[in-house]
């Protein structure tokens, strides 16, 4: 077993070995890669290229960029594009408005002519993803921070390089989003539990298992990070098109995909649609699959999922 720390969180990776493979080496090769994916997307580090583009305030200048953030942001466009504009990696500054980024929380709803303010500068739209790899703003204002789908990324290429140094039975972990290949050590499949969704349930409170093979696995929810004013909850998940937190009901959209980077960018895409648009946009995808839990005014939990996900308890 493998663990370590990135993007502000926890990550670990079982790796089931055959004959004489060993693991030496390989938790410095996973270190390495994911701080080469730091430097390009973290907006934690003021010298990343997503810092550097942030601070970039001029309108149809070339900005040129790596492969990784490169690939993330053409898999944001893909997603935003899927989602009506549902998931939009635009969104922080109202993210640090309602107080859940790095300006703190305030735990207080902003005046709507502040929100008002901040629209027109969101929208994923207002940044052009140029081949062979060039970002062009189209509003100096608009910034990006890519939270709710690099960590997914992270794990998609924490499983390349496991399987490019040979591996066949591997799990990979970062905060929550996973991605499952082949199977365990009893060779029997990938057993992933989903966290009960509910702000005083414990981290490690399991209110369904899933199995995966060869797949990604992401789960967004509301109610872990939210602040609560008149009894009406605010979350840290916002819908771009309204400059509001969600206040659908849904408390948590779990993905199934072939990738971990769709299936996290997918998993707040959803949060934000709803139960029933989410479930249209999950059914339309081949290969995704997913669960939406919706808390009832009564506090009753209701399970909404496609037609393919399983859960085995
Ligand atoms: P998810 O549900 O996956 O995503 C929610 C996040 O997405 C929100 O926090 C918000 O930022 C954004 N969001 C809200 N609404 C939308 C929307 N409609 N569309 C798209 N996005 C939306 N944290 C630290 O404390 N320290 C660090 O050094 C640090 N480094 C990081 C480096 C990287 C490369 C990344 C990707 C994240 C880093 N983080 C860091 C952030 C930390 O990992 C986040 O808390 C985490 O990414 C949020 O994930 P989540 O599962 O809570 O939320």
């Amino acid at each position: 077993m493998i663990f370590g720390r990135t993007m502000g969180t926890t990550y670990s990776v079982k790796v089931v070995t055959a004959g004489f493979q060993g693991i030496a080496g390989v938790k410095e090769k996973i270190d390495r890669r994911l701080a080469e994916i730091n430097r390009s997307l973290s907006t934690y580090q003021p010298d990343s290229e997503i810092s550097r583009f942030n601070r970039l305030k001029e309108v149809g200048r070339q900005f040129i960029i790596s492969n990784d953030f490169f690939q993330v942001m053409r898999a944001g466009q893909n997603i935003h594009r899927l989602s009506g504009g549902a998931w939009d990696g635009t969104v922080n500054p109202l993210v640090d408005l309602w107080g859940f980024g790095r300006r703190g929380r305030q735990d207080k709803v902003p005046p709507n002519s502040e929100i008002a303010a901040l629209l027109p500068d969101i929208g994923f739209a207002n940044i052009d993803v140029v081949n062979p790899g060039f970002l062009v703003k189209k509003r100096a204002a608009v910034t990006v921070d890519l939270s709710s789908i690099a960590k997914g990324y992270g794990v998609d290429e924490v499983a390349a390089l496991l399987r490019n140094l040979g591996y066949k039975d591997y799990l990979v972990e970062i905060g929550g989003e996973i991605f499952a290949a082949g199977q365990r050590q009893d060779n029997t499949r990938w057993r992933i539990g989903i966290n009960r969704p509910r702000a005083d349930a414990a981290f490690d409170a399991v209110y369904k298992v899933v199995e995966l093979r060869n797949q990604g696995f992401a789960t967004s929810g509301d109610y872990r990070n939210f602040f609560e004013v008149d009894g009406v909850r605010y979350s840290h998940v916002i819908d771009p098109r309204t400059g509001f937190p969600v206040s659908n009901g849904v408390v948590s959209a779990s993905i199934i995909t072939g990738d971990c980077t769709m299936a996290d960018g997918l998993a707040t895409a959803v949060l934000v649609m709803g139960v029933q648009k989410g479930l249209e946009l999950i059914d339309r995808l081949d290969g995704v699959e997913g669960l939406i839990v919706v808390e009832q005014k009564n506090g009753t939990l209701v399970d909404y999922h496609s037609k393919g996900f399983e859960v085995i308890n």
